[in-house]
């Protein structure tokens, strides 16, 4: 990524971790960051924890002062109300949520978000404070027909729809294809590249250059320590979203410190 644009490694826990193991897991993530030979200073380190731990992690990360960013896996397109099960972006903006997962392939798939739902949810992360992280990306069969590029702009364009220039700068995109999720298949360096220089270059027709030369954009997608740094060495790849390899602290270590 480009050095004005600060590297962004974040660890989506999915649903694993109950706030007991959640508390412990971050404990140990932190105890291996500070390690005194890495400057994490320029990094945004961030956790994504299930709801029901995040009570725990702001009061952890509050009371140690830790260079930890966490956020929740989803929100609601509601800001309060008759919405049984769901949550409101301003309940995760009292817990000290700084950032929100939107439109992850797991929701666009289990429980069928369109991105009419998700243009909504990014809208309604904004109301309330929290910087959504949009998730876009294509499934096998898209990547094999050739249009994965025409597909995640889609998403992208429909995602962002409506947004300020303001927004659209401090919003983050992951770029996460569906095939490489949890299955040890990674899209090649030039591929997250690929497509994080077609994204960069649609948000510039849609938000202007100097917006566009602001926004981060995130590859995910069986990220590992092994794999990361010459994923995050790529233009326009500003950092990574992990899945399995964020719930391992010392692998997930790893990947952060190849961007410090
Ligand atoms: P993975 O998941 O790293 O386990 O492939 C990434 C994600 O779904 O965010």
């Amino acid at each position: 990524g480009a050095f004005d644009r600060t590297p962004f490694i974040a660890g989506n826990w999915k649903m694993n971790m109950d706030h007991v193991q959640g508390i412990t897991l971050l404990q140990k993530l932190a105890w291996t960051l500070s390690d005194a030979k890495h400057d994490y200073s320029r990094v945004e380190v961030a956790a994504f924890p299930p709801f029901t731990d995040l009570r725990g992690v702001q009061t952890l990360v509050q009371g140690d002062d830790l260079h930890i960013a966490y956020g929740g896996q989803d929100l609601s397109q509601f800001d309060s109300g008759a919405y049984t099960g769901d949550i409101s972006g301003q309940f995760l903006n009292k817990l000290g949520c700084k950032y929100v997962l939107v439109g992850h392939s797991e929701r666009r798939t289990i429980h069928n978000e369109s991105d009419e739902v998700l243009n909504a949810k990014v809208k309604a992360a904004f109301r309330h404070g929290v910087v959504p992280v949009l998730c876009v990306g294509e499934g096998l069969e898209i990547r094999q027909a050739g249009t994965h590029v025409d597909h995640t702009l889609q998403q992208l364009r429909a995602g962002v729809a409506g947004l300020t220039n303001e927004q659209a700068a401090e919003l983050v995109v992951a770029y996460e294809p569906v095939w490489a999720i949890g299955t040890g298949e990674v899209a090649g360096p030039e591929d997250a590249q690929e497509m994080c220089a077609a994204i960069r270059s649609e948000l510039e027709t849609l938000f202007g250059a100097d917006v566009a030369a602001k926004t981060r954009l995130l590859y995910g997608g069986s990220v590992k320590g092994n794999n990361a740094g010459a994923i995050l060495r790529e233009r326009d790849v500003d950092g990574v979203l992990v899945g399995g390899a964020s719930l391992d602290p010392a692998e997930f270590a790893n990947i952060v410190r190849f961007e410090s």
